[in-house]
This record gives structure tokens, sequence and C-alpha cells, in this order.
């Protein structure tokens, strides 16, 4: 891709952004393709922010490993664990995959009656779904694109016929009518994946086809309060839940994927918008996921729509972007980076960075419920306002929990915002929020001392210079719950 000459030299956000900065994040799914230790150091260099390493394949086993090789070669990337919940998937297909025609009949029967696929007789590993299927059940396979239809039972199983063709490789994705079978998730081998994964300290897991905030309390006891809980929305049911789910969710991620072969597809782009917007009220990270450069796992080169798709994500609000296939499977890993990246980076010079702060805090108001929140969103305002009219060099947080961060974050301002921490677990939580960099301080007993340090930081890194005026923004040491509740105007001497 050519280098391109932004064209928007006096927006708010071209102010402060050069040819190094980048607001909106990148999450890379780490796979085969991915995981050698050159590789991984490579894409934390092109720009991967978080690698997220999916358990829905391979033994815990090599999830300890893989999770040990990010940390040795990308130590600042945050790591997104990503429990597969009950995904009902085929059995495998044979190496290279088969061509599933048109019209063709094929059977599904219960894993037991076929351990392995074809292109005549295609294993399902939960055989409870095949009992519930009745003639005239739609049936896809992976991320929808293949489809069968229901005609007939046939003793354990039932007789389709393929109504939209195409290869099938490896163990896709099985997905009948959601009133067919509705596993719970988190599902037992999630937890126990959790809890070894716990001992290696990862900060973030993200829980697939939650469907009510219910979902997702296992994983917060099991994980405690530290570690961030990303809810996948990817079923009907958890839209339909959305605002008990952001309030409990710390992330969340748009899963367009499972999403699309769960709603029709032309509502997908209007539930990315929606939960976005919710998120962002909420101050809850947001990844965009799926398929955003998906030509990449064959292409040196995305197409202009994919180009496009992410750019759009980035005018939306979105935290950050994900890659999936591209990066875990793909020809190039590190250009699949590269390119997000560059475009992200991009897009960001065009982000309309008045817009949040401008009509949030209404919305927060009418959205927050806890007293804590309410004055975390106020003070978030006024920090906004006050960044805005004194057009500061930078809006510094001082945070040990990095919801301070996360707090100005959702008004999504033009100033940089340094997250200053003493800790390094944190930092690595924030590389999945819009906008926020961060530098490591001393450990503060004082909100005096804190500023101090978060000043002094920012300073020495260059955010800002002698004349500057800093906004600074800091917690309550010693609230129960994290609170942001001072802001300060700071002139740098
Ligand atoms: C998705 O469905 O879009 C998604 C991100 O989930 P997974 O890749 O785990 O299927």
């Amino acid at each position: 891709m050519s280098h391109t000459d932004p064209s928007t030299k006096s927006s708010p956000a071209h102010r402060y952004l050069d040819d190094n900065t980048r607001r909106t994040k990148v999450v890379a799914t780490i796979g085969p393709a991915s995981d050698s230790l050159e590789t991984l150091a490579a894409m934390q260099e092109a720009g991967m922010d978080v690698a997220r390493l999916p358990l829905a394949h391979g033994s815990i086993d090599e999830a300890v490993a893989r999770l040990r090789r990010v940390r040795q070669a990308a130590p600042e990337v945050g790591v997104l664990v990503d429990l597969p919940g009950p995904k009902i998937r085929t059995t495998p297909f044979p190496e290279g995959g088969v061509l599933l025609v048109a019209g063709a009949d094929v059977v599904l029967s219960p894993q037991g009656l076929a351990a392995r696929s074809d292109a005549s007789t295609i294993g399902v590993s939960v055989p409870e779904l095949v009992e519930t299927l009745h003639e005239g059940d739609r049936v896809a396979l992976g991320d929808g694109g293949v489809a069968l239809l229901v005609e007939s039972r046939e003793g354990y199983s039932v007789r389709c016929r393929v109504v939209a063709g195409g290869k099938v490789q490896g163990r896709p994705g099985v997905t009948a009518p959601a009133s067919r079978l509705a596993l719970k998730t988190p599902t037992p081998e999630d937890l126990h994946r959790l809890e070894v994964l716990l001992e290696e300290g990862i900060e973030s897991v993200a829980v697939s086809f939650v469907r009510t905030a219910a979902d997702l309390h296992e994983v917060k006891a099991m994980a405690g309060r530290g570690v961030l809980v990303c809810a996948k929305m990817e079923t009907p049911e958890a839209l339909d839940d959305m605002d008990n789910i952001l309030q409990v969710a710390d992330t969340v991620m748009v899963a367009r994927g499972d999403l699309g072969v769960r709603v029709a597809l032309e509502e997908v782009p209007h539930i990315q918008k929606r939960l976005i917007r919710s998120c962002i009220a909420w101050g809850r990270p947001v990844i965009t996921a799926t398929q955003m450069l998906e030509s990449m796992v064959s292409s040196p080169v995305p197409t202009r729509a994919e180009v496009t798709d992410v750019a759009n994500a980035v005018f939306d609000g979105t935290s950050a972007v994900m890659l999936s296939a591209e990066s875990a499977v793909g020809v190039d890993p590190v250009n699949a980076v590269a390119t997000m990246a560059r475009i992200a980076r991009r897009a960001d010079l065009d982000f309309d960075s008045s817009h949040w702060g401008r009509n949030l805090p209404a919305q927060n108001f009418a959205a927050e419920t806890a007293f804590g929140a309410r004055i975390t969103a106020a003070v978030g305002a006024a920090a906004w306002r006050a960044s805005v009219e004194e057009r500061a060099a930078v809006i510094v947080a001082c945070t040990n929990t990095g919801a301070t961060a996360r707090a100005i974050a959702r008004y999504r301002p033009a100033a940089p915002i340094v997250a200053a921490t003493p800790y390094e677990y944190t930092a690595r939580q924030l590389t999945t929020s819009w906008g926020v960099d961060t530098v490591l301080v001393p450990e503060a007993k004082s909100t005096d001392e804190a500023v101090n340090h978060g000043v002094e930081a920012v300073r020495a890194a260059g955010y800002a210079k002698a004349g500057d005026v800093v906004v600074v923004l800091a917690g309550s040491l010693h609230d129960p719950e994290p609170v942001t509740d001072t802001l300060r105007l700071v002139r740098v001497y």
C-alpha cells in the first residue's frame, strides 16, 4: 500500500498525531503461523498491542507454552486468553479439506458414528445437537458460508441437503437454530483451562457465547478482581441483555464471525455500531473482530473493502481492531499487523475527537448508577473540557488499576492520554484501551505524590515541555472501588 498524504492537517487530532502515534489498538490472534519468538517480536515491533490466545485448538500445555513465548518475545503486549465456550464442531475433515457441492446430500451424525468427516457424512462433536434437529432446520458450518438444510431423520443421524456449498476443512463450527440446543458457557473445560492459566499471571480473559450477564459471573469469581473479563458478543440473546452484560464485563468484543452466523448478515454493521456506542458510554474498551483483513490470510495486500472496514470501525469509535486467521494461520502475520496498524493510524487522523466529549456527559448520568461511577464520569467530563479549552499537551491518568485511564479514554480526546502507573500488569491491561500510552512511575503514598510522579514522567518521556499545560487525573487510593475524584491542571516548568 502506498503512503497516503493526510488531508486533515487542521483537525484537532492532527495537532497531536504524527507518523508514529496511533490511538486505535491492534489485537493479533496467535496461531501456528505466528508463535515463534522471532515472529512474535516482529509483530510487537510492527504494532501488535494485544496478543489473543484462542484456546479452541490444542492442549492446555501448548497454550501455556505459547503464552510463555509471547511473554518472552513481546513483553509489552497485553495477553487476551480466549475461552472457546461450548462451541460445537465437526469431527476432522481430511487434510486439504473437501468441497461440499450445492444440492448434494450429506448425513449429519453424532461423533460416535462418524469419528471423521467427509463429503457424504459429517460428524458432530455434541451428539445432543443432532438429536434436537428437525426437518427444515438450517445448519451452518464454519463462518456460515456453507449451509445445510435438514430433510429427514435417519435413526441417530439426520439427512441434509447442501443449500450453500463451499470448501470445509479442519473442524469447522456447527451452528443450529438458537432454539435447538442452548449449551452453558463457560464450560467445565473452560474453567479448568482458566485455572491453569491464572497460575501464569494472565491479565485478561475472553468468554465466548455469552448469553446473559450471569454467564460472566463464574469467570469473574474465579479470575478475581484484577483480571479483566471480556464478553464476546456473538449471540442474539447477548444483544437482548446488552446493558446488563456491559455493567458486568470489563471489556467487550464484537465477535462478528459467530454473530454473523446467528443474525442476518445485514444486521452485523448496525450491531457493531450499537455495541461500540454502548461500550463507550459505559467506558468499556471494545474490540472489533473477525475478517477485518481476511484476504491477507493468503495475499500480501488487503482488499479496498477490508481497508475501508478497518477505517470505518475506527470512525465508529472502536478501541481496537483485531486480526484473526490473518495473523494465526496467514502467509505473513507481521505484514498483516503492520498493514492493520497503518490503516488505523491513518484513520485516527480523521477521527471526530470532539464528538464523544461533547455528547457523553449527558449519556453517562443516564447510564451509570453507582455513585463512584458518577463521580468518575463528572471528573472525566471536566478533564475532557479542560484539555480542549487549555489545549493541553497531554492528559495524565495516575492509576493503579487502570480504571482512571479507561475513564478518560471513553471521551476519545484529541490530546494523548498517558497512564502513569507503578505496575507493568496494569500497563499490559491498558494495551486494549483506546488512545492510552503508559509510563511506569514509582508507587505513590498520596495523591500529591502520584500527580508529581505523573507530570515528571510525561515531561521526561517528551509528551510535555516547559510552558505546556498538563491535565492530570487521579483516583482515590483508599476507596474500595476505584474512583477518579481528582482533576488538576498543571503547568510544566
Ligand atoms: C468471532 O466469532 O468473531 C470470534 C472472534 O470468535 P472465535 O474466533 O473464537 O470463533
